[in-house]
């Protein structure tokens, strides 16, 4: 018995999502009383480091580095077994989101997604989730012998607690993908959404792409990553990956300013399990209000340029 982490990585290293995989498996290694073993696939730079972050042992499989859920799920899944492993351990990031089913379904396992607590082994294996858009927790008890849980991103921070471990080469049989990846376009630059601890993000309030300079001025001020509501994206004021919301990426910063959206329910699935919310909005009835930490009634395009020059001298003088 023992928890395997999926230490996922992109382009030759691993991510946070990953880390936060590996602290995540480790907890639950340490409520079950077992060892966790983070796995990575394709040597990604770094991955003797996954030790730090709670993992006893890293092994590492060469299967194809471009991502491919069916090999993937695949590899996963046969090392489990292999290793002897009852508990897999993903992120909840896009990739972990399209293993963790495959993968449960090849382990004939429970599964839990976006998990935000580690298992309590109190007369089974409980782990609680957020449920209807973050309105109410629900705690799942996983029956099955095995179990696949997904981590919800920004929950488990990774955090050393150990040292350095050597990375061991395994072999893991997995089919051949059937997937050709062409080409690969990154954003560059930014902190990826899902994993962005300050987020400022606007909404159609912004009346057009022109007026974004004040946005993106802001969150260089802050090192923050930029988001907007769907519509925004729909009619491509802003690009796709940048949607948050129900139907776009949902996120769960320390810090979500919101400038500009009225607060849809749907805008608000995907934002509320922010740890502290900043609205910006003219009008005092816009919902979001009710969900916000901190409010500002008034017009963002008086406002958010005033803020801007108080954060840059706040900034200058704490420097
Ligand atoms: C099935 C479904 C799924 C959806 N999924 C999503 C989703 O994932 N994400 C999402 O965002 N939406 C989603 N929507 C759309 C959602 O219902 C809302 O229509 C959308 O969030 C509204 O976007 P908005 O707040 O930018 O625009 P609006 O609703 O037009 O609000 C603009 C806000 O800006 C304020 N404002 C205007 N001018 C100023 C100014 N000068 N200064 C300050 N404030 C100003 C206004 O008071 C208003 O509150 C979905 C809808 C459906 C039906």
């Amino acid at each position: 018995m023992a928890v395997l982490a999926f230490a996922e990585s992109l382009t030759g290293s691993i991510k946070k999502a990953g880390l936060e995989a590996v602290a995540y498996g480790h907890r639950v290694a340490q409520a079950l009383g077992t060892e966790c073993i983070a796995l990575t696939i394709g040597t990604p730079e770094g991955a003797s480091t996954l030790g730090q972050y709670g993992a006893n042992k890293v092994v590492n499989v060469d299967a194809a580095k471009d991502f491919d859920s069916q090999t993937y799920a695949a590899v996963l899944a046969n090392a489990a077994k292999q290793l002897g492993c009852d508990v897999v351990v993903f992120s909840h990031s896009t990739s972990g989101k399209s293993l963790a089913g495959r993968v449960a379904v090849r382990l004939d396992a429970g599964l839990v997604s976006a998990a935000i607590s580690a298992p309590s082994t109190d007369g089974g294996f409980q782990v609680k989730k957020s449920v209807f858009s973050g309105k109410g927790f629900a705690t799942y008890n996983i029956t099955t012998a095995n179990k696949v849980l997904t981590v919800a991103g920004n929950t488990f921070r990774p955090e050393v607690v150990g040292s350095d471990v050597a990375v061991e080469n395994i072999t893991v049989e997995a089919p051949a993908g059937r997937v050709r990846v062409k080409e690969t376009s990154t954003v560059s630059g930014t902190v990826p959404l899902p994993e962005a601890e300050l987020v400022v993000s606007a909404g159609r309030g912004m009346k057009g792409p022109e007026n974004w300079g004040i946005i993106e001025e802001m969150a260089g001020i802050l090192g923050a990553t930029t988001a907007c509501s769907r519509p925004v994206a729909d009619i491509h004021w802003r690009p796709h990956h940048e949607h948050v919301g129900q139907t776009g990426v949902a996120i769960r910063p320390t810090l979500y300013i919101a400038i500009g959206i009225s607060g849809a329910i749907q805008h608000l699935a995907g934002v509320n399990q922010s740890k502290v919310i900043v609205v910006i909005n003219k009008d005092p009835e816009a919902p979001f209000f009710k969900a916000a930490d901190y409010g500002v009634v008034g017009d963002l395009f008086d406002v958010v340029p005033r803020l801007n020059e108080a954060l840059k001298k706040f900034k200058a003088s704490n420097n």
